[in-house]
């Protein structure tokens, strides 16, 4: 795709937005769908890849107000399905079209906590845009109205107000609630604890609230002030947050229950244990998992090298294994902090990389080089134990798996070498063991994962669970929903 600068779309708008205006509330289905999706706005690419600023700049006025106005109000609202927690989506878009902004965040609130960050990280076009009639209508999902970038529209909006309303809080129940992990689960089961009024900590393992929210996902992709905002809004509540507390060593489950006197815990520990692809050389100088790479850039700062004391690898080339969102954030990082060159290595074809769309455009924007059908076989070394090549074997797709997507097959004899000085493994994560290794009584399936019942309860009383750690590694907003469920199921359970 070409890139477009900003100031030709809102150029463009402006003018389409004038045009329309005579006609505005008598608009046709067809007349919305024939006005065009709105792009947008980014940093030019070539500049872009060399620093780590939001990558995506955010609609315009006049964008938001076409985008919504493309959005034919359907009564059976196919993209409310399509939404994890359910958000009212035509209602929020009709506040948008009317310019009623401070209306159309606070429907988006009734559902969902972090509207600024699912409206620039859910993988929108396999959820709520996925089903969106408009897309459906010209037989491509790439042009459903855009719901999650008017989703970050108006949260960005309500960010720039001045006067956003304290959190309403009732009056102390005197239950205790600890929380286990400072992510997207922990962060909506705290607001919704504490709003019943029931005295909430969360105990977070980094130096730094926000989950993968915060080491994870690149600063180009999601700006830490945004999360920090988030974090704030839940101290103003009166929640209490415990950093560089493992629970499981710091403290056990069962002493928070047992010594501290907390009514109810839940655990939202995620999933940040990294996967690794078991071949020959992933022990060599220069391999890394992309959950270490990823939280050396952005936890501990890396790739500010003038005041950061933190080292991170000088790459030259690297090779990328992967084809998620993990995926693209370490190549799109590595290419940021200064190699020349970035291959991404992934199995299967674009049509199944599980990375969300967008953030597939951008890489290869970037510059990233994709190799797709081909996969790692071994990683080679030089005498001295560093990384010096990648061989690879090529691939075809064969029948569906149990995932529905077809499979990989490795072509044999077509084995060939990249040359490269470092290797980022980005093939999934696990929950790390460490909870279920000091609580056995805490039933756990065969990958670690948390079972829980439909309310999220765990198999022990007073203490729930939701998100990555029960879901294995899933979405910002699939955690979210599961917070959502087990703060209902926690307070319901201190009522009695
Ligand atoms: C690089 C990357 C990019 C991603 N991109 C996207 C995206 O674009 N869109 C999307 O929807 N999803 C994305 N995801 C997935 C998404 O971020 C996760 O699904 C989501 O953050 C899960 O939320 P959570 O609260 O369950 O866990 P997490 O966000 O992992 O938070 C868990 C927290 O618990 C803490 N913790 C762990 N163990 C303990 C312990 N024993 N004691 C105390 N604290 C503990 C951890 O330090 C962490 O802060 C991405 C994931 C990664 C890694």
């Amino acid at each position: 795709m070409t890139y477009i600068p900003p100031e030709i779309l809102q150029h463009d708008a402006k003018i389409l937005i004038e045009k329309l205006k005579s006609k505005q509330n008598s608009l046709t289905p067809k007349d919305r769908i024939s006005i065009p999706p709105q792009e947008m706005p980014t940093q030019d690419p070539n500049k872009r890849n060399k620093n780590m600023n939001e990558v995506a700049l955010g609609f315009f006025v006049e964008q938001a107000k076409l985008e919504a106005m493309r959005c034919i109000q359907c009564k059976n609202a196919p993209c409310v399905d399509g939404c994890p927690v359910r958000i009212d989506i035509p209602g929020f878009i009709k506040a948008i079209a009317q310019e009623d902004f401070k209306k159309a965040i606070e429907i988006i609130k009734n559902n969902s906590l972090l509207a600024s960050v699912c409206g620039r990280v859910c993988p929108q076009e396999t959820q709520c845009q996925e089903t969106c009639t408009v897309g459906k209508s010209l037989k491509d999902v790439n042009k459903a109205v855009s719901i999650g970038r008017l989703e970050r529209y108006v949260a960005d909006w309500e960010r720039t107000q001045k006067n956003i309303a304290d959190p309403i809080v009732k009056p102390n129940t005197g239950k205790k609630v600890a929380i286990v992990g400072c992510g997207p689960a922990g962060i909506t089961v705290a607001a919704d604890v504490r709003r019943e009024g029931h005295a909430v900590t969360i105990f977070e393992a980094f130096h730094k609230t926000g989950g993968v929210l915060v080491y994870g996902i690149p600063e180009f992709r999601l700006p830490k002030k945004i999360v920090q905002e988030e974090v704030d809004f839940l101290k103003k509540m009166g929640v209490e947050i415990k950093t560089n507390f493992i629970v499981g060593r710091t403290r056990k489950l069962t002493d928070l229950i047992q010594k501290d006197g907390f009514d109810a815990i839940f655990i939202g520990s995620g999933a940040g244990l990294p996967r690794f692809m078991n071949i020959e050389g992933e022990n060599l100088v220069g391999v890394f998992s992309a959950n270490e790479y990823l939280t050396r850039s952005n936890l501990m700062k890396a790739y500010d090298k003038e005041n950061a004391h933190t080292p991170i690898f000088d790459s030259k080339i690297v090779a990328v294994l992967g084809g998620g969102n993990v995926a693209m954030d370490a190549a799109r990082t590595a290419l940021r902090i200064g190699a020349q060159e970035v291959h991404l290595i992934y199995r299967r074809t674009e049509v199944e990389m599980p990375a969300r769309v967008e953030e597939v455009v951008h890489a290869k924007e970037e510059g990233v080089i994709f190799h797709i059908l081909q996969n790692a076989k071994q990683i080679i070394g030089d005498e001295n134990g560093h990384v010096k090549a990648i061989e690879c074997l090529k691939y075809e797709l064969g029948e569906p798996d149990a995932s529905g997507r077809r499979r990989p097959v490795e072509i044999s004899g077509s084995e060939f070498n990249i040359a490269v000085d470092t290797v980022i493994v980005a093939i999934g994560n696990d929950s790390n063991p460490l909870i279920k290794q000091t609580t056995p009584s805490l039933e756990t399936n065969r990958w670690g994962n948390i079972i829980v019942d439909e309310n999220c309860k765990s198999s022990i009383d007073g203490i729930y669970a939701g998100g990555d750690i029960v879901l294995g590694a899933a979405t910002v907003i699939l955690a979210m929903g599961q917070g959502r469920i087990a703060a209902r199921s926690i307070n319901e359970y201190l009522q009695d």
